[in-house]
């Protein structure tokens, strides 16, 4: 069965009495090049987690290419489909279930390398990734099909307006790369946007310990907030207890001048930052 089929995608959808769901981020495949290309983008691993397996044409592709797959999915009407459509694989288990109220850890056995893969529901794209990000699980990678715009948030480097508190966040976690761009026409119904797959790979050795992760995302979340400002004056709202002579002095010392703007720093130096700020 050609799951990127149109013809058979409307029969299977007809058969089960459903229809495309567009609060649900509902836009399936219907080209077999591109998920047979995320699937084999995603490298070694023992176990990969698909969120939002739609009718299944990149979970067939990552029953093929991995070991074992877990695909999560909230729309309960498209469980029976994907009974249907991935009967033929052994490997995979389907959960009818939200993937921002999935427990992740209790999924995979300790030590198993897990990798993400999907086409992400647009309109909780960001949610989704940060949420992975936060998870105890140590993914090997996340292969993420994203809104173009998205992408080019994602891979900002410092310094222009495309970069923010997400591309903070996730440089943090580890280096984001563009794979490859996916135009509109290779989904059903098209997007009003092009779309692109990025892979986030996790730094080998974590940039923040656990503990420093909220006094991060504070400082972080503060520079953004109000971007227009200088870092030192956006920081004021923190309870850090320092003077703006003061936060200047800090800014100094990590090489910045006094009125730098929040964009442009790495996440690295937001790292630096926090712990001149908050020191644990
Ligand atoms: N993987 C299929 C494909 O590539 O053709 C479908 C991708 S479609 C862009 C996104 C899928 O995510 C839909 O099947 C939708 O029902 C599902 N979804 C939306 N919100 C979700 C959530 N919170 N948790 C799990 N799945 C979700």
């Amino acid at each position: 069965m050609d799951l990127c089929d149109l013809s058979v995608i409307r029969t299977l959808l007809e058969e089960h009495g459903l229809r495309m769901q567009k609060s649900l981020g509902q836009n399936f495949l219907i080209d077999p090049e591109v998920p047979r290309r995320i699937a084999d983008s995603v490298g070694e691993a023992d176990e990969v987690l698909e969120i939002g397996p739609g009718i299944g044409c990149l979970t067939a592709e990552l029953c093929r290419a991995h070991p074992r797959v877990t695909a999560v999915e909230l729309d309960a009407g498209l469980i029976p489909v994907l009974a249907k459509t991935l009967a033929e694989f052994d490997n995979v288990r389907v959960i009818h279930g939200d993937i921002l109220k999935t427990d992740l850890p209790s999924l995979f056995s300790p030590g198993s390398r897990v990798a993400v893969c999907a086409n992400l529901p647009y309109y909780i794209t960001t949610p989704i990734l940060m949420e992975l990000i936060a998870s105890p699980v140590p993914f090997v990678s996340l292969t993420v099909m994203v809104q173009a715009e998205v992408a080019a948030r994602f891979t900002a480097p410092p310094g222009g307006r495309d970069y923010g508190a997400v591309t903070v966040a996730l440089g943090a976690y580890g280096t984001v790369k563009k794979l490859f761009s996916v135009s509109a026409g290779h989904f059903y119904p098209a997007p009003k946007v092009d779309s692109a797959v990025v892979q986030i790979v996790p730094r080998e050795t974590p940039l923040l310990a656990e503990k420093e992760r909220p006094v991060f995302r504070s400082v972080v979340r503060a520079a953004f907030e109000k971007r227009r400002k200088t870092l030192a004056n956006a920081l004021a709202s923190l309870p850090h207890g320092r003077s703006k002579e003061e936060l200047g002095a800090i800014l100094s010392s990590l090489g910045f001048p006094a009125d730098v703007r929040g964009e442009r720093l790495s996440p690295e130096d937001y790292a630096s930052l926090a712990r001149a700020l908050f020191p644990q």
